[in-house]
């Protein structure tokens, strides 16, 4: 795509007109089963995309407004069975919605400005921020606003996103992994560790984890303590040109000729990154490596799964776990028996399938911060079935909906874990090592 022109009109034709009209895919869609809207669904979404590729329409407000309803969840392409290439669509359709300008304000400029132009374009500045905003809850100072009252001055949405405000983890990734992790026993496989962004401050833990099993099942792990955004919420966001700079600094920092596999622990990162071919084609220096690269791109679960993990022993507990599955894990990649499979791979582990897994969280990227209404019902949708299986633990792989189960289960009174597969893996790995130990003693 070049940078000119409609988004919608220059892209593939055929992507445009792939939709027949069926609805099958209307009963899957979180806004058009809360409305029963036409134009929330994705076949009405379609046809409006559909209507600007001809030139039948502008993009006006009502249309960008549209867009920007629509959770991206990809819970459509699923249910297609004329495989429309929604993401694709989705993604131009943002952009063409940032590009005619209709929803321009100075607040959105200066807040698109500051996130996605500077904040997510460099992730010493967002660290900058974490250490900060990790100073004010360990002084105590967090807790001392809450407990004043002084927050009951603010207006009620912003009390609302306080109240979201995550908790920033002690270390970051940089702290508590090394550049070279060797694998612990024979070295089958040599892999690039991504830390992401948002999972880099607030689940750096995860990232631990992941580095720890990874080791553990025959991998050398590379993880440069300086890294990027992976672009995906610039590519949601309608700043495709910003998404190109990531996907090419990207490449060049982690060369995919060089590694067996690249690993990411994030459900909404992978759905995006194993799709960079697409985002920088027609770029000499870059297509044939972003094809190697979406190649090489894997979900944790995924790699696992075709490495093959050695069992953990049993420590004789027991949980009962459910697993949420994140959109883009299971409708964006595809990827919905090997979590499952890591799982029940753990000794102890009691799985409780969860009633409508693959529905919306309502966390979708910043879905939750921009559309709260709509996040807010989907996600007491999912707390109550997850109350419904009574489990200890809620297992799943993505940022976004680990911190979206954390706070519903906060709202909802609920005594509830909520991990990532892998940790509750590497929890399993530790334990028989401390029994191993106590045994040898
Ligand atoms: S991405 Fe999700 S919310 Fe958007 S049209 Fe598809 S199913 Fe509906
Ligand atoms: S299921 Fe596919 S072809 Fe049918 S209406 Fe939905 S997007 Fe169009």
């Amino acid at each position: 795509m070049n940078a000119t022109g409609s988004h919608l009109k220059n892209l593939d034709y055929s992507v445009v007109q792939q939709c027949m009209h069926c609805g099958l895919c209307l009963p899957t869609c979180p806004t058009y089963d809360a409305t029963k809207l036409e134009r929330n669904s994705p076949r009405g979404r379609i046809a409006l995309m559909r209507a600007i590729a001809d030139g039948r329409l502008e993009a006006t407000e009502v249309f960008a407004e549209e867009m920007y309803f629509c959770l991206g969840c990809l819970a459509c392409m699923t249910a297609c069975p004329a495989g429309v290439n929604y993401a694709e669509l989705f993604e131009h359709a943002r952009a063409e919605a940032e590009q005619s300008g209709v929803l321009d304000s100075p607040k959105r400029s200066l807040i698109r400005g500051f996130t996605l132009r500077w904040l997510f374009m460099d992730l010493s500045r967002l660290q900058l921020v974490g250490r900060v905003l990790r100073l004010y809850q360990q002084l105590g100072l967090q807790a001392f606003v809450r407990r004043s009252g002084a927050l009951r001055l603010l207006p009620k949405r912003l009390r609302e996103l306080e109240a979201m405000t995550p908790e920033v983890q002690p270390k970051f990734s940089a702290e508590l992994i090394d550049p070279v992790t060797p694998s612990a026993g024979p070295k089958k496989h040599r892999v690039a560790m991504l830390i992401g962004c948002a999972q880099d401050l607030i689940f750096s833990d995860v990232n631990r984890d992941t580095v720890e099993v990874l080791a553990r099942n025959g991998c050398e792990v590379i993880t440069p303590p300086e890294q990027l955004c992976c672009g995906s919420l610039h590519a949601h966001n309608g700043e495709w040109e910003l998404a190109q700079q990531l996907a090419r600094r990207n490449i060049d920092q982690f060369p995919p000729e060089q590694f067996d596999a690249i690993i990411t622990n994030a459900g909404g990162c992978g759905s995006h990154l194993k799709h960079y071919a697409k985002l920088l084609a027609g770029e000499s220096a870059y297509e044939a490596r972003a094809h190697e690269w979406d190649r090489k791109v894997k979900d944790i679960h995924e790699w696992l799964a075709e490495i093959g993990i050695a069992p953990p022993a049993s420590n004789g507990r027991t949980q009962v776990v459910t697993y949420h599955e994140s959109c883009h894990l299971c409708h964006g990649q595809k990827i919905t028996t090997q979590p499952r499979q890591l799982l029940q791979s753990i000794p102890g582990v009691k799985m409780v399938e969860l009633f409508e897994s693959n529905w919306c969280c309502g966390s979708a990227g910043i879905y939750n911060l921009t559309q709260p209404e709509m996040a807010g019902q989907l996600l007491e949708r999912k707390m109550e079935h997850i109350r419904t299986t009574k489990c200890e633990v809620v297992a799943t792989g993505n940022p976004g909906c680990l911190l979206q189960i954390v706070n519903g289960a906060k709202e909802a009174g609920l005594n509830l874990r909520v991990v990532h597969p892998v940790t509750l893996l590497a929890e399993a790995y530790r334990s028989a090592d401390d029994l191993g130990r106590e045994s040898a003693n």
